[in-house]
């Protein structure tokens, strides 16, 4: 039965599960305070990446040991500041635990992996669907690595991303060298993820979608969603500083501010902020015609519609801390030397910082919420809210409609359970 439906955040997030609904024969509302896919949000600037090997989460067996050195050492690619430890702590402790076993990294894999295996093939549909198939492509994805040692040093990662059906091609130095001629030669083995793709304007293909969804009746209503009007379990209106929306189901979709209006709906889900930066340059020269992710510097390369992106690290400190600079100097430093032809003007090179919303289990959070069953959540996307927002859209579609029940692995309660 066709709904009223307010979706809250107009990130990749939002905005896919919007055009999603309308598939439904859905009346869609979009709850967004800001311009769709502009610098404020993470879909923004991240690493175009459409990976489905993306499926291992970051916290690692034996990761506990590397915090002393992370609080040390401000250029590391993971990195904690100090002022803010102890407000982190909670999160870290079980950021920590979520990887502390084989076992468990293996069940994050797995909930993982079908949210993010066609991840391409999805995104191509969309793109073609809202008249813009140039944002999208499916060239595939290079990892490349100083040799094979260091990716047989990440045997147990990519064995799990085979077991669980990845395919990939490696690629000895001379293929590697054919693919990528501008490619340091301290890179001597790769592996090709084949089923891989990118997007070549993120925060562009934000604003696409919402254009478009916007032309099939999609309501855009400019305004900060600040909670909920729930009569006997049933959602009457999501409130907004501009007045309430009217409406009988709501999608939570508004990326790392989503904790409060989670915890309006009656859940409290641990949100960080795993704060990226991006450095970009402007009509480069000199590097990749498909996306590379540089395994010793975790960082996408990203040949976007004008420029080359180089975006990654890991900061831990706080939604509002200031930006610092030097991280994205890292990502630059490291894009010169992986790309030894590149030769940037200062004046070509902009910087970003953003947000991913991050559990710390490296796990979304999707379903629906403990105060009203008519409220769902479609948040925590972490490292891999691009490339899994067509899945996500496509589950809290079937939720919706009552086709599908919530999968636990996404749902707000774990968290609830592990206190
Ligand atoms: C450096 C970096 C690199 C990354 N690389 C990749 C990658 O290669 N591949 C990948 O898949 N993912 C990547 N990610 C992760 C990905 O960008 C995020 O997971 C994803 O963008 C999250 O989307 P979202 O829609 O949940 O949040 P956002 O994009 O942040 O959007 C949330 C929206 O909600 C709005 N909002 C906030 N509060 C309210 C409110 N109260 N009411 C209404 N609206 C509100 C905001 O204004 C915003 O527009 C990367 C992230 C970073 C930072």
């Amino acid at each position: 039965m066709a709904k009223r439906v307010a979706v809250i955040g107009a990130g990749v997030i939002g905005a896919t599960v919007a055009a999603r609904l309308l598939q439904d024969g859905h009346q869609v509302t979009l709850i967004e305070p800001e311009s769709p896919g502009g610098p404020h949000a993470a879909s923004h600037g991240n690493g175009g990446f459409l990976s489905p090997a993306s499926i291992i989460p970051m916290s690692a067996p034996g990761l506990w040991r590397k915090v002393p050195g992370m609080l040390r050492d401000p250029e590391g690619a993971l990195t904690i500041r100090w002022r803010h430890l102890p407000r982190l702590s909670p999160w870290l402790w079980r950021f920590l635990m979520a990887g502390a076993t084989p076992a468990r990294v293996e069940a994050t894999a797995k909930a993982l992996q079908p949210l993010l295996a066609d991840t391409a093939a999805r995104h191509m549909a969309l793109a073609a669907r809202i008249g813009r198939p140039e944002l999208i492509r499916q060239d595939g994805l290079v990892y490349a690595f100083r040799d094979r040692a260091a990716y047989e040093g990440e045997a147990f990662s990519w064995d799990l991303r085979h077991r669980l059906g990845l395919r990939t091609a490696t690629l000895e130095a001379a293929r590697l060298r054919q693919i990528l001629p501008g490619l340091s030669p301290d890179y001597r083995f790769g592996v090709m993820v084949l089923d891989g793709g990118h997007c070549t304007d993120p925060g562009g293909y934000v604003a696409a979608i919402c254009d478009w969804a916007k032309g099939q009746g999609v309501r855009l209503h400019r305004a900060r969603a600040t909670g909920f009007e729930i009569e006997a379990d049933r959602l009457r209106a999501v409130r907004t500083d501009q007045g309430p929306v009217a409406c009988d189901a709501a999608v939570i979709a508004c990326g790392i501010r989503a904790a409060a209006l989670a915890r309006a709906a009656g859940d409290r889900v641990p949100l960080e902020s795993e704060r990226g930066y991006f450095v970009q340059i402007a009509d480069a020269e000199g590097g990749p015609a498909i996306p590379v992710m540089p395994q010793d510097g975790r960082m996408a390369n990203l040949p976007t519609l004008t420029e080359l992106r180089a975006s990654g690290q890991v900061e831990l400190a706080s939604l509002d801390a200031s930006a610092d600079w030097r991280r994205a100097d890292i990502l630059l430093g490291h894009l010169q030397r992986t790309w030894p032809g590149l030769n940037p003007a200062p004046d070509r090179i902009t910087r970003w910082l953003g947000h991913r919303p991050s559990t710390p289990d490296g796990r979304p959070v999707i379903g629906r919420a403990s105060a009203s069953a008519d409220i769902l959540h479609a948040f925590g996307h972490g490292h891999i809210g691009l490339a899994s927002a067509p899945a996500t859209a496509g589950l809290v579609a079937d939720l919706l409609a009552g086709r599908i029940e919530a999968p636990p692995a996404f749902a707000a309660t774990r968290f609830r359970r592990a206190r």
